[in-house]
């Protein structure tokens, strides 16, 4: 049972205040939604709490089972059990997808995973992911379309099995077919309980495949609604007008 608390998070990009106090606790088990607008700071919400450091926190905190995300280096955040896939992956040259992923293994079990094991698991993982075996010997993220992006994303959330995983827009550029396999692994993933996902997407289409416990409305770098399932249709209906132009009047 792991519980990510979230607690008057404000966050600034250089002396601009772009999250203007972030409440949210996520405990395992549990799928959260985050979404709004394009501008509203939900990537700058997921940034701050990987320990980006162009996102500087000004006030507020970030515990993981209790302990303070913000007093740990990148590294450390992953290793204590929080995942970020990122809504622009960054592309690493000369780094196989599979040297790649044997390394974030490593780091984060604090030790090497034996090869054949290794081997095994990233097949499993490929297979349910529909991603082609050569896959494997690219180079991370080069020249990647945004499917193979997003899949790469999944694997490596269904190898590092983190206590939170943050997800930022996975279902960005996807078509359906994509869609479907991406939410398929998150599914299967969540399934076993131990995980606390956070899922920020702008569109209420990936939310018909994997079905949220909460809904929270991003707008101006807070949450101004929150609600079940149905909040999800809510917007999908009526958009994010209603909310922008009262985060504004705020
Ligand atoms: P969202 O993910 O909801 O679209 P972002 O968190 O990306 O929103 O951005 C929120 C606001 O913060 C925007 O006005 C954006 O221009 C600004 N911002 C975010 N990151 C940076 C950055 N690295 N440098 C400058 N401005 C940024
Ligand atoms: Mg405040
Ligand atoms: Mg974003």
């Amino acid at each position: 049972m792991s519980t990510l608390e979230i607690r008057d998070l404000h966050v600034a990009v250089g002396d601009k205040e772009i999250l203007r106090g972030v409440d949210l606790t996520v405990r395992s088990g549990e799928t959260h939604a985050i979404m709004g607008p394009n501008g509203s700071g939900k990537s700058t919400l997921a940034y701050a709490i990987a320990g980006h450091p162009k996102y500087t926190v000004t006030s507020g905190s970030v515990l993981l089972d209790g302990e303070d995300l913000l007093d740990m280096a990148v590294d450390e955040r992953a290793r204590a059990g929080l995942f970020l896939a990122m809504q622009y992956p960054v592309e690493v040259p000369g780094v196989s997808v599979s040297n790649f992923l044997r390394s974030a293994i490593t780091a984060v079990r604090g030790e090497a995973p034996k090869l054949r094991e290794f081997a095994k698991e990233l097949k499993s993982g490929m297979d349910a992911l529909s991603i082609d075996p050569a896959f494997a010997q690219r180079n991370t993220n080069e020249g990647f379309s945004g499917g193979e992006k997003k899949r790469h994303e999944i694997l490596q959330l269904e190898l590092l099995k983190p206590k939170i995983a943050v997800l930022d827009e996975t279902d960005s550029g996807l078509d359906v077919d994509a869609l479907r396999v991406v939410s398929e692994g998150v599914n299967r993933f969540r399934a076993s309980g131990d995980t606390g996902v956070l899922l920020i997407t702008h569109y209420t289409r990936i939310l018909r495949y994997v079905k949220p416990d909460f809904v929270h409305v991003f707008a101006a770098g807070r949450v101004v609604e929150e609600g079940g399932p149905e909040l999800a249709d809510k917007l999908e209906a009526e958009g994010y007008e209603a909310y922008t132009s009262k985060a504004a009047s705020a």
